[in-house]
């Protein structure tokens, strides 16, 4: 807290990340919390193109913020992302038959198809 109030994602020191990760902590304020877990994840469920920072693509933070506003508990879904980015959409070898998004995701449904040839 500064002065009793959040920090925004322009205090010195502060970047967005942090800041979104107060307001998600302090008041389960629907933010996503963008960080490199909430990228790789999208990037592999949409099969989109990658961002190189992602901390200022529009449209990825567009995307991310729809996910959250659509959630009923934004706390859960950023803790769930990251979680996800830590445990089963590991960066080098994702593991595909134990996600539970599978079924949704563009790159677990090719690796699905690639294992079955
Ligand atoms: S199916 Fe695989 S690539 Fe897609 S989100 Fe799950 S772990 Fe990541």
């Amino acid at each position: 807290m500064l002065g009793g109030r959040l920090p925004s994602e322009d205090a010195p020191g502060v970047g967005q990340y942090v800041s979104r990760a107060i307001q998600v902590a302090e008041s389960n304020a629907k933010v996503a919390m963008v960080d490199g877990n909430w990228v790789r994840i999208l990037h592999r469920v949409f099969s989109d193109e990658w961002m190189a920072d992602y901390r200022y693509d529009p449209r990825l933070q567009r995307l991310a913020q729809s996910m959250v506003e659509g959630a009923t508990d934004s706390r859960s879904l950023n803790w769930a992302i990251l979680d996800m980015g830590a445990t089963i959409c590991l960066p080098r070898k994702p593991l595909c038959p134990q996600c539970p998004i599978a079924s949704l995701c563009e790159t677990g449904s090719l690796s699905q198809i690639q294992r079955s040839l």
